[in-house]
């Protein structure tokens, strides 16, 4: 069974991009029978953000996607974030030292700034000249044994060793050429990505490596540290990169792409993950609404292409629409729905609420069943437009007559059907009843009497349907507020 990992920098908080590299490869290990990772790579202390490793793994949970193995879950190959693995990196770049695939580099940061100043002068991009590769080994005793501070650079191939990605294909790239040898372990001895990486997946016996496409060339040297540790590479996928609906970086959607942020502004994780796989292909077709279970079974790492993945948050609505239905539907989330709901009523609207059985499971069931497919959000139910549902409003028969000089007939008529029963089970059935009321009454037409309810039930002009107003609210408070409204 494969084992895969997620590897972020524990630099910020859980973005969008992070989730959906993190997504691919749960969906490839779940589908598997698999394990998923979480890895924290943490090397880089200068750029450490506090918290956000513990938040990173926090929004993994919220999505549904936690790892198998992680630091605070545990794993049989711990230690799970790098700066508690130092002695594993330091034993893989001796042993490069002593083959002879690594070198001692003892060039001052003076040196190196020079290098990188002279290159930008010439346009060139700054590459390391090698020098400390020609250091001869007495040379090199001598320095160690003035203790002069040094990093270990890894020898780069000069060729370009053509190599397999599962999205991308065949592909190959000059490192050596571009940026000259490799920093594997830093004079401070915490090792540089590079070498961390590769360590930790040939420890961690991570099988396929899932990972952004701007990884590619990474992979390039990732594979000569294999080979020169005589170490069984994994298999590579690069995921195209994510970006926005028209093209631009997703980040410069400044503070949204925090999935904290989605978090707080209730959308639901399935939302999330759909939304994120529709962008990013994997999948034979491309239809809206497909759950976690769906998404393990429909994933096809075969069909994810190599052309940006554009992510339409505008769509992100739409998206939670329907699964927020799903969830309406399914017994076990919608008893969590509807105390949510009642939270939130609660919050809003507290004191203003007319009759405590708004808050009744049973109220509240209906009416999520009743909106279910027309709402993104459960906080859209707490909008002015849905007042009506919680708090009983305050109209006049002034205003009533306003809208028809029939308006007491029709309230009086409506009254004596509702009183009589029997109207309240369906949408269909009611508007049938409410159209026999028009036609017996002098001068009223349907409209009219479905304009007068509206606004003796809710005082306003727009809304679900009339029919659905008085489902949900029921026969008990429609027959109030008409009373009070002929008042
Ligand atoms: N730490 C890297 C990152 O922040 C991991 C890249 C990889 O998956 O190898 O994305």
């Amino acid at each position: 069974a494969p084992r895969v990992r997620f590897a972020p920098s524990p630099t910020g908080f859980l973005h969008l991009g992070g989730l959906r590299t993190a997504l691919y490869n749960y969906l490839f290990a779940k589908q598997r029978g698999g394990t998923f990772i979480l890895r924290l790579e943490d090397t880089d202390r200068t750029r450490l953000v506090p918290g956000a490793a513990d938040a990173i793994e926090d929004m993994l949970d919220w999505a549904g996607i936690p790892p198998d193995e992680s630091s605070r879950r545990g794993g049989d190959y711990g230690p799970y974030v790098q700066s508690e693995r130092l002695p594993l990196y330091s034993q893989a770049a001796a042993s490069l030292l002593q083959t002879g695939h690594a070198y001692c580099c003892f060039c001052s940061n003076q040196r190196l700034d020079l290098l990188k100043r002279e290159a930008q002068r010439s346009g060139h991009v700054p590459r390391y000249d090698n020098r400390c590769r020609q250091l001869r080994p007495e040379q090199v005793r001598q320095k160690l044994a003035q203790g002069a501070p040094h990093a270990v650079r890894f020898k780069l191939d000069a060729g370009a060793e053509p190599f397999r990605d599962a999205v991308f294909g065949w592909t190959r790239h000059e490192v050596a050429a571009v940026e000259g040898d490799l920093v594997i372990l830093k004079a401070d001895g915490f090792p540089t990505y590079h070498l961390a990486s590769v360590v930790d997946d040939h420890h961690m016996r991570v099988s396929h490596v899932l990972r952004g496409s701007e990884w590619l060339i990474s992979t390039a040297k990732h594979l000569q540290l294999f080979h020169a540790l005589r170490w069984t590479p994994p298999a590579y996928a690069h995921l195209p990169l994510l970006l926005d609906r028209d093209g631009s970086k997703l980040s410069k959607r400044q503070g949204h792409i925090f999935v904290q942020r989605f978090r707080e502004q209730g959308v639901l994780p399935e939302a999330l993950l759909d939304i994120i796989t529709h962008a990013g292909s994997g999948f034979d077709d491309n239809r809206i609404g497909r759950r976690l279970d769906e998404l393990i079974r429909e994933f096809n790492i075969s069909k994810i292409t190599t052309h940006s993945a554009l992510l339409d948050l505008d769509k992100l609505d739409e998206f939670n629409r329907v699964h927020l239905q799903h969830r309406i539907e399914d017994e076990e989330k919608c008893a969590a729905l509807r105390d949510e709901l009642r939270q939130h009523v609660l919050h809003t609207h507290g004191s203003q609420i007319s009759d405590p059985a708004v808050l009744e499971p049973q109220y509240i069931q209906r009416v999520l069943q009743l909106r279910k497919g027309h709402i993104c959000s459960l906080r859209e139910l707490l909008n002015h437009t849905y007042a009506y549902l919680w708090i009983r409003p305050r109209v006049t028969r002034q205003q009533l007559q306003e809208v028809s000089a029939e308006a007491g007939n029709i309230v009086a008529a409506v009254i004596q059907l509702v009183a009589s029963g029997g109207s309240f089970r369906s949408a269909e059935h009611l508007n049938a009843e409410l159209k026999t009321i028009a036609s017996r009454l002098n001068n009223t037409k349907y409209s009219g009497v479905m304009r007068v309810l509206r606004l003796a039930l809710s005082a306003q002009q727009q809304g679900p349907s009339v029919a659905e107003m008085m489902l949900s609210l029921g026969g008990q408070e429609v027959c109030v507020r008409l009373q009070k409204a002929l008042e």
